[in-house]
């Protein structure tokens, strides 16, 4: 009896209950990956980049028998499984919007042929749809959302290997995945395996994770673990980093559990409305007046160029340039600057994230986007405005995150990097202008929120 493995955001070999499911159910696996042009093509070029070289490495570990296909999904997989004689294909389930849709496809097509779609476990410590209130309803606040998730708990980590399943040779073997375009990435990745996913999380568990409650705000420190791209493309499953989290004692250890139910929270949330992916969660806010026309578009090129005039929002926009990455606390500063400072809909914004982000992840990209709007779940209040100077002196006290991220500022000491407007020659030559009032912008954001509240 032969089966078939489809991987998706699974794209290791540790931990993968998938593996077990398939060694139960047949005597071979064939391993597949299929590349559907619906999710490669919005991909930016970091994020496909990083793929390409995952699926490399995990062809690698599976000794060269990776599968790689490019197609419709609902096509591919019943033509392959139809051509090992597979009685059952097993994936990961993908609760995400297209996701659902495009698995009930290959389901349909696959049960027609009389095979079977097995859903092994999924990318979250706990499902989306599981953690719910008493009455049946959906969380919409994090915090009891966290609490029933904590209760629910999770299964521990699978002992699993490349050797736990015996893999069919696939016609064309390695020779089908594709090799990554690195010239058209000018950002720096990080290396794309599960080896170097594992080497990156235990530096973080040996040494950071202690100092991660203080350090996980400042852009300037190395204090997060830096495992979402990792996590993004399940080259390691939050299971193994909870039960790895869970040795360790103390508060730090306790944010750090905090900040993977946010990641569970928000699937959950884009689970039950598939429609905030695009859409205001509170369809209140769809009455807030948004800049538009040719100065709402230069403006919005300013803050992508990171060239706003406000030294950490531009540190932030260049650091996602550079590294395909942005430090959280950043992604929020330079979140809250689009909407409430130029008045711009987050949608633009999230857009021009998943287009640049190596982890971009549309629960966790969009929510985090609504959050800071204002219109998600759980928002941050309206009246809630980062203020880019204050946080930049707060966060980056020493200015050293700014300095490294614009150099235009290089000459600039101290945390007088974060007003180079009150030089005594302005800012060095090269640096604009602030391109807004923030008071003023502020006000006008807090009169524009008011004016929706009122009407509700
Ligand atoms: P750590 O601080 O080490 O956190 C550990 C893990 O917890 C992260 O890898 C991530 O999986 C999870 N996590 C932490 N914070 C959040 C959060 N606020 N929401 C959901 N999960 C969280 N994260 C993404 O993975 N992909 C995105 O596309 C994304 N877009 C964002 C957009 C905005 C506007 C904001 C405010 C946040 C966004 N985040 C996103 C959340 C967060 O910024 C990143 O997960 C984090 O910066 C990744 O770095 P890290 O792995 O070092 O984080």
């Amino acid at each position: 009896r032969s089966a078939v493995v489809w991987f998706r955001r699974d794209l290791r070999v540790g931990d993968q209950p998938t593996f077990l499911a398939a060694a139960d159910a047949a005597d071979r696996a064939l391993a597949l990956f299929v590349l559907d042009p619906a999710l490669t093509g919005p991909s930016g070029g970091a994020r496909l980049t990083f793929l390409y070289r995952a699926l490399r490495s995990l062809d690698a570990a599976l000794g060269g028998r990776l599968m790689v296909v490019r197609g419709d999904p609902a096509d591919v997989v019943p033509r392959v499984a139809a051509a090992v004689d597979a009685a059952s294909v097993h994936v990961a389930a993908d609760f995400g919007p297209y996701g659902r849709r495009r698995d009930e496809a290959v389901e349909k097509a696959l049960v027609d042929a009389g095979r079977a779609l097995v859903r092994t476990g999924s990318p979250y410590a706990v499902a989306p749809g599981r953690v719910r209130k008493a009455d049946g309803e959906p969380f919409r606040v994090f915090t009891p959302f966290r609490r029933a998730w904590l209760e629910h708990g999770w299964r521990a980590p699978a002992d699993t290997s490349a050797g736990t399943v015996d893999w069919l040779d696939p016609d064309g073997g390695s020779s089908a995945v594709p090799v990554p375009d690195d010239e058209r990435v000018p950002a720096e990745l990080p290396e794309a395996s599960e080896a170097a996913a594992l080497r990156q999380w235990e530096a973080f568990l040996s040494d950071a994770v202690d100092r991660y409650g203080d350090d996980r705000n400042r852009p300037d420190v190395e204090g997060t673990s830096r495992m979402s791209v990792y996590l993004k493309y399940g080259l390691v499953h939050p299971r193994t980093l909870l039960a790895d989290v869970a040795r360790k004692r103390g508060e730090s250890s306790e944010v750090y559990r905090s900040e993977l139910a946010w990641r569970d929270f928000y699937a959950d949330v884009l689970f039950h409305r598939p429609d905030s992916a695009r859409q205001n969660y509170d369809k209140a806010f769809d009455a807030l007046p948004l800049a538009s026309g040719g100065d709402a578009v230069a403006a919005f090129d300013r803050w992508r160029e990171g060239r706003t005039g406000f030294p950490i929002v531009d540190a932030g926009m260049r650091q996602l340039r550079e590294q395909a990455w942005m430090h959280n606390r950043a992604r929020m500063i330079t979140a809250s600057f689009l909407v409430k400072d130029l008045h711009l809909p987050w949608w633009w914004g999230a857009r021009h994230f998943m287009a640049l982000l190596v982890d971009g992840d549309l629960a966790s990209n969009q929510h985090g986007w609504q959050w800071t709007a204002g219109t998600g779940t759980d928002a941050a209040p309206y009246f809630r405005v980062f203020n880019p100077i204050t946080q930049g002196q707060r966060f980056d006290p020493d200015g050293d995150y700014v300095r490294r991220f614009v150099p235009e500022l290089r000459g600039v000491a101290g945390k007088a990097v974060h007003t180079p407007w009150e030089l005594p020659d302005g800012p060095p030559e090269g640096y604009p202008e602030p391109i807004v009032d923030h008071e003023a912008e502020r006000q006008e954001a807090l009169q524009r929120y008011e004016r929706v509240k009122a009407a509700r």
